[in-house]
């Protein structure tokens, strides 16, 4: 059976959509990561994710959505970055036209942690008019099973974590020869408990924060299996789930 939305045919669809109330869609960005890894990282490693959970759960995986909310990173080029307001409303199309032929739970594969906020707001909102979404994001996942492979300093943007599930999933696309190693510099007005509307070109010449150059394919396929299978938990429970049992709770 297929599982992937695009490489079915429309009756091949309706089997599924006939049978299945769940779908999973993976979103990202397309950004810059430090000259050692591709622009589309984010939504590269999103989309091996999703995909790879849906062969294993054989629910439906949506093409990835590529670019998302990425503003701060605009001054390294080709990074395309949309509005948190444009990125909202096409997610939630995309939801409400999934909710068409019946899909009540959906499974957002985030690889982009700026596109967090506007995901959750949406979420609670589909929530409200009948449609479960999560969202799952693969960093966050990987700290708690794998606490010991990275340091800190290599779990930051475009560090060796991220460069490692690159080197994993396409070694082709990585250049280690261009790997930086850069802390980011902290800006003259900062304080303690203190948020500044700062750009990554502010706090570093590279793109990249933290270390980079300790990356390796090894650790990257570890990190890879860790969580795909932690999603393929998830997605297996919700796929069992009863929508009605989702929904918001009534008045006390
Ligand atoms: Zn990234």
């Amino acid at each position: 059976m297929k599982v992937l939305l695009h490489e079915m045919s429309w009756p091949e669809a309706k089997e599924y959509f006939s049978e299945n109330d769940i779908a999973i869609l993976p979103v990202g960005s397309n950004e810059q990561h430090g000259p050692a890894n591709p622009l589309g990282t984010d939504h590269l490693i999103a989309k091996s994710i999703a995909e790879e959970t849906a062969k294993r759960t054989r629910v439906l995986c949506l093409p990835v959505i590529p670019f998302g909310v990425s503003p701060q990173h605009r001054q390294f080029w080709g990074t395309i970055f949309v509005s948190p307001r444009a990125f909202k409303e096409y997610v939630r199309e995309i939801c409400l036209s999934l909710g068409y032929y019946g899909v009540r739970k959906v499974v957002v594969v985030n690889g982009h942690g700026g596109n967090l906020p506007v995901l959750s707001e949406l979420a609670r909102e589909l929530r409200e008019s009948g449609m479960f979404t999560s969202i799952f994001q693969w960093w966050p996942a990987a700290v708690k099973l794998l606490p010991d492979i990275f340091t800190a300093e290599e779990r930051r943007h475009a560090g060796a974590e991220e460069t490692s599930v690159n080197l994993a999933l396409h070694p082709q696309l990585v250049n280690m020869t261009k790997a930086f190693d850069e802390m980011p510099r902290t800006h003259a007005l900062q304080i303690e408990g203190l948020t500044l509307p700062l750009s990554t070109v502010d706090e570093t010449n590279s793109g990249v924060y933290g270390k980079q150059s300790t990356a390796s394919a090894k650790k990257g396929t570890r990190v890879f299996e860790s969580v795909v299978n932690e999603l393929v938990r998830h997605v297996n429970r919700l796929k069992e789930a009863k929508i009605e049992g989702l929904m918001q709770k009534p008045k006390v």
